[in-house]
């Protein structure tokens, strides 16, 4: 038996493909609906689930639908349970009188305590276990530094990442084994969180992948700070739901410089964003290491910092009235799609933290309930870095002014444009700026503040001394 979890594809999969040889395809399908086992509360202040956001549950509804198609035209049905998995893979196994379940495995504490507990209950069942390595391009302990400890500086590991090879894309099973488990797939989440620019499945991600290849990636490295350039290749929820491997993303890239051996440009880009793709696996490294990031700061002295901010300042950031258009402009489009580049989310979790002064695991966990590609390790990894408490080490009084982040990356005003509306006729001059703009500037843009947009929440340059305070911890 072959239990799914978020490897949803047949192709280049690593634990599947082991199964398939092994038994000559004889292999029944599985997969638990169960979401992630809860993470414990924070604190009480951050207390409650990490509910799953609206367009990632769509995205996965979508995604299996399609295994399940892929499933049936290889043979076979997906057996589907919705209890938790320590309850759901050892019945299933029993019923398929399965004599191993192979899966690949996950990096999350909750999810590796989780599964060394199914292993358990299998194996006590008399049923083997078969584990491997699929999520990232390079396993979790298959580099270290000299002195065997985990990489804790993000160079340093890429560098050592780049001496192993990661192979090639695998080919995909094509035969699995007919079987009478149920096979019931839940009904898709409600029309209000049916997010179109997201569809989930196979043929969805290699779509997404081969627009990146031919419009965006020899723009990538130059463009994809940019917050109204589409040079990024929105490929991240694929990598999470497992409709891609990383393999294959960075297989085809790479397949494009080769190529054109001569387009040095289009190599940069290239490398540009393989190094971004081993941020991913940089996180799941560091969360797997030093499980406490799951709850606390990753350098802990920074778990004593008094968050001093107005608690009610993160509704307004949440929904985008700060009064800074970059940030809100950000916020209003991870509401209405799940989704905002990785600037975007740079500039308003330094917002958050820095600005408003709030803890950056209550940014942390509105992320997860709205991010169509929402990572534990990632976005943990994110607001660390941003918030100044993980792994880099930029000083922490490193600190983003929002109007130059705007200015710098939304030069013209057209991502503030797009989301925020009141601001659509503001010139490019005072876009990031308005209550700076002179009367008639703001007359003419038929902008009131304080009225049509928000007057600022707090004034940047105080809150800026504030924060360095507020970070100065022996
Ligand atoms: C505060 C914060 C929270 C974040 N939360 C998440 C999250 O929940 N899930 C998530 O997948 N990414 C997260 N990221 C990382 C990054 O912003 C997204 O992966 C990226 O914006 C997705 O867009 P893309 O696929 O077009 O990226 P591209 O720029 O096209 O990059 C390709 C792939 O590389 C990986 N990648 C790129 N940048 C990063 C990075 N900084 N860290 C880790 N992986 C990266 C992603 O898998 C991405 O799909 C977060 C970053 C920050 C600053």
């Amino acid at each position: 038996m072959f239990w799914f979890r978020k490897d949803l594809r047949l192709a280049d999969n690593t634990g599947l493909h082991e199964a398939a040889s092994d038994s000559a395809s004889d292999v029944v399908p599985f997969h638990t609906t169960e979401s992630a086992p809860a993470r414990r509360a924070t604190s009480d202040a951050i207390a409650g689930s990490d509910a799953v956001a609206p367009a990632q549950a769509r995205f996965t509804h979508d995604s299996l639908a399609d295994l399940a198609g892929a499933v049936e035209r290889a043979g076979s049905r997906l057996a589907l349970d919705h209890a938790p998995a320590l309850e759901a893979v050892p019945r299933a196994a029993r019923l398929a009188r399965a004599d191993a379940v192979y899966w690949n495995d996950e990096h999350e504490p909750a999810l590796e305590r989780r599964d060394d507990e199914v292993e358990h209950a299998l194996r006590a069942a008399g049923v083997a276990v078969r584990r491997f390595h699929d999520r990232l391009l390079v396993p979790p302990g298959a580099v270290l530094t000299k002195a065997g400890t985990p990489f804790v500086v993000y160079t340093a590991f890429r560098r050592a990442c780049e001496a192993l090879p990661f192979g090639s894309p695998l080919p995909a099973v094509t035969h699995l084994a007919p079987h009478d488990l149920p096979a019931r797939l839940l009904e898709p989440p409600g029309p209000g969180v049916a997010l179109e620019q997201w569809p989930g499945g196979v043929a969805a991600a290699h779509r997404r992948l081969a627009r990146f290849i031919r419009h965006g990636l020899a723009r990538y490295a130059a463009g994809r700070d940019f917050l109204a350039d589409d040079a990024i290749s929105r490929l991240s929820a694929d990598l999470r739901s497992g409709t891609l491997s990383p393999r294959t993303v960075a297989a085809a890239v790479l397949g494009e410089v080769r190529a054109a051996p001569r387009d040095r440009a289009l190599a940069a880009s290239a490398e540009k964003f393989i190094a971004e793709l081993r941020w991913r696996d940089f996180y799941a490294h560091v969360l797997h290491h030093f499980p406490h990031c799951e709850l606390g700061s990753f350098r802990r002295k920074y778990d004593r910092i008094l968050w001093s901010g107005d608690p009610a300042h993160f509704d307004v950031w949440r929904s985008g009235r700060t009064g800074y258009p970059v940030v809100d402009a950000a916020m209003r489009e991870l509401a209405a799609t799940g989704f905002m580049q990785n600037r975007a989310r740079m500039i308003v979790a330094s917002f958050l933290t820095r600005d408003l002064l709030l803890d950056w695991r209550l940014g942390e966990r509105h992320f997860m309930r709205h991010l169509v590609d929402g990572d534990l390790a990632s976005n943990n990894g994110g607001w660390q870095w941003a918030a100044g408490t993980g792994t880099d080490a930029q000083p922490y009084f490193r600190i983003f002014n929002p109007v130059l982040q705007g200015q710098r990356f939304d030069p013209e005003g057209s991502y503030v444009r797009r989301w925020v509306p009141e601001l659509e006729r503001m010139p490019a001059r005072w876009i990031h700026r308005p209550w700076e703009a002179p009367g008639r500037a703001l007359e003419e843009a038929g902008v009131g503040i304080g009225s049509g947009y928000p007057e600022r929440i707090v004034e940047h340059e105080e809150q800026r001394d504030l924060a360095l305070a507020m970070y100065r911890i022996q």
